[in-house]
């Protein structure tokens, strides 16, 4: 936690900065290790200040270690303003809400606030070695719930059920939840690549999608699978071959340095060159840790850079209107070496 409020600070150094407030609940337990759900950091050249509510009086000192904490009884901005000293300017986190930007401007003075785009983000972007082992905690607890339903994913069963069971056993595997909404999406509802849960059953020859996470410590996992149950047609199983052969000539691919957008065009022609160019629906993958969509991005508009440390999805798809469609997802650490598939152990 010290070097990812050094790296910090030195960042805002280079920006003629000395203060800055974070507001985004995801970069506040990134910088100080607190898990609650309502917080803000405030970070100075010399202090780091952590400002709660009282539900969070005992929970915040023990998980912040070395953070001075204030317990705000009244209003959170006149907290705030009282922290910094008079007329300073200090950054402020662009996600905030508007909301808050407007009674914090009322409390500070507008000219005291510089918009800060993505700084605490782009620090998270490469993770330690200490959050390598959350996510890989967090998918081992994935791992096990999913091959606790396996079974289920057979003609007869609701997709509900299944995603219910999964949600199930992966908090008994011990996760705090799942990562997001669970994906179990069968026949025709698995063209659609976010398809809302259903009570259909699954059917003969159905593809079926599950998509699924764990949510552990803060930290979380994103995996795919795609069934082809018995009786599959011949168009189905073809477009299941050329996702996994995309999936397979990109992780060929991946080296430190390689630029993301270049591997979501790789992906994309491998899979239009099979003739599935219509049926392309989404971006190549996207960064995961303390939030499910982060740094880097995998996509055709992406100037981020795939380095050591980073770890992010490959989820090549095909979805066929009426038919169905298939995505398979990996969660890749990348190292010095090349791609580690986290997610390799997690079989359909
Ligand atoms: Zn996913
Ligand atoms: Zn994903």
């Amino acid at each position: 936690m010290k070097q990812r409020l050094a790296r910090l600070r030195s960042i805002l150094d280079s920006l003629g900065l000395g203060y800055m407030l974070v507001t985004k609940i995801e970069n506040v337990r990134y910088l100080s290790g607190f898990g609650g759900s309502s917080a803000v950091a405030l970070v100075t050249p010399t202090d780091s200040i952590l400002v709660t509510d009282g539900r969070y009086k005992e929970q915040a000192p023990a998980q912040a270690s070395g953070w001075e904490i204030l317990v705000y009884t009244r209003s959170i901005f006149k907290e705030i303003a009282g922290a910094l000293p008079a007329g300073e300017r200090f950054g402020f986190e662009v996600t905030c809400s508007f909301d808050f930007h407007k009674k914090l401007s009322v409390e500070v003075g507008q000219g005291r606030l510089e918009p800060l785009d993505g700084i605490v983000e782009g620090l998270r972007a490469t993770k330690d070695g200490g959050e390598i082992e959350l996510i890989r905690a967090a998918l081992g607890c994935a791992g096990s719930g999913f091959e606790a339903i396996r079974t289920m994913v057979r003609a007869g069963c609701s997709e509900r059920n299944i995603a219910a069971e999964l949600n199930y056993r992966m908090t008994l595997a011990g996760a705090d939840g799942p990562a997001f909404d669970t994906i179990v999406s069968s026949g025709p509802n698995s063209a659609l690549p976010h398809a809302p849960l259903t009570d259909r059953p699954l059917s003969e020859g159905d593809l079926v999608v599950v998509d699924f996470g764990a949510k552990r410590d803060g930290y979380l996992s994103d995996t795919t699978r795609t069934f082809l149950l018995p009786g599959a047609d011949a168009r189905a199983r073809e477009a299941f071959e050329v996702v996994s052969g995309a999936l397979e000539e990109v992780l060929g691919s991946l080296k430190p340095g390689v630029k993301a957008s270049d591997v979501d065009a790789l992906a994309n022609e491998h899979i239009a060159m099979a003739g599935f160019a219509e049926h392309l629906s989404h971006s190549l993958g996207h960064g995961v840790g303390l939030e499910i969509h982060e740094k880097p991005t995998l996509s055709a508009i992406s100037a981020d850079v795939l380095e050591p440390g980073m770890v992010f999805t490959i989820e090549p798809g095909a979805y066929i209107e009426g038919l169905g469609g298939v995505r398979i997802e990996e969660l890749v650490l990348m190292t010095e070496r090349g791609p580690e598939v986290l997610s390799a152990d997690i079989s359909a």
